[in-house]
């Protein structure tokens, strides 16, 4: 079974996020890792290679940089990598992101396409959705098990009354959740080996979508304004001079919240 999945390179969770002010966009030069729960799904499309057979090929549309993150996955054990990376792409919106990974997983025709839940960036959980739209296949989303049938594939999906059980025939696309697995840490051999495994860089037009359709010209969105978060009148500020510990007893004292 060829197994396709989605990861995206996010600012790395220690680093402060800051925004441009001039484009209005995420800083992303900074340290940057995979996205964390893109790592379960990574995981999981391990796992059904390994108890049927095949090949996971991971999908990525970011800036060229982008490799080196891709690379953890590659030692994790995915066999090959297949990025999109185009100035033109930069500033994408929902629109330009789901056309660029869908033209690019047109092109890897893989039977089951697999998605991490949300992007720590992003954050927004529903490109896997526009993405399944667009290639005009069934989609499970939120999947906390996965059993891969003859053709077919279940899910389980937590609700807040208990699981969804859903079936889709094969070819499909998965978004799973973060509960399905625990990701398994690369090996020294995994590191080792990720270095020569097949890497493709490939641009916008490769995957079929026109200077226009991805990138600032192709968004629907617009940022209109950014600002910090409201502060809250009623906070203070402790600074520790080896006292802090005192200081905050006595506030929830005061407080009577304790
Ligand atoms: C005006 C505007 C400009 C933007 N500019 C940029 C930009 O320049 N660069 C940028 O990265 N984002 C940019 N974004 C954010 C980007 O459009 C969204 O993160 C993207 O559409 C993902 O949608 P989502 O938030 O629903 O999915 P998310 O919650 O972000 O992701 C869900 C899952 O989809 C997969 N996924 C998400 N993104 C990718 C990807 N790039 N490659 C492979 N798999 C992926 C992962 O499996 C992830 O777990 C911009 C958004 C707006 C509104």
């Amino acid at each position: 079974m060829k197994i396709a999945v989605c990861v995206k390179q996010v600012p790395d969770a220690t680093v402060h996020k800051k925004i441009d002010p001039a484009t209005k966009r995420l800083d992303r030069f900074g340290e940057a890792a995979l996205n964390p729960t893109d790592l379960n799904a990574v995981e999981e499309a391990l796992r059904i290679k390994e108890a049927a057979g095949g090949e996971v090929v991971l999908v990525s549309l970011g800036p060229e940089k982008a490799v080196e993150s891709l690379r953890k996955a590659l030692a994790m054990g995915a066999d090959r990598a297949v990025l999109v990376a185009d100035e033109g792409a930069a500033g994408s919106d929902l629109l330009g992101t789901s056309r660029a990974l869908a033209g690019a997983l047109e092109r890897v025709e893989a039977d089951l396409v697999l998605f991490g839940q949300a992007s720590s960036d992003g954050d927004g959980a529903v490109l896997w959705a526009a993405v399944a739209d667009r290639l005009r296949r069934p989609l499970i989303s939120q999947a906390a098990s996965l059993e891969v049938g003859d053709g077919t594939i279940t899910g389980k999906r937590q609700t807040e009354h208990g699981y969804d059980v859903i079936s889709a025939p094969l070819p499909a696309v998965v978004a799973v959740s973060d509960a399905i697995n625990e990701p398994r840490y690369p090996s020294l051999k995994g590191i080792m080996g990720a270095k020569t495994k097949p890497q493709e860089t490939i641009s916008l037009g490769d995957v079929g979508v026109d200077a226009g359709a991805a990138g600032e010209a192709g968004a629907k969105t617009t940022v209109l304004e950014l600002g910090p978060p409201p502060s809250r009148g009623d906070s203070v500020k402790i600074e520790d001079d080896g006292s802090a510990a005192q200081k905050i007893l006595d506030y929830v004292v005061e407080r009577r919240l304790l």
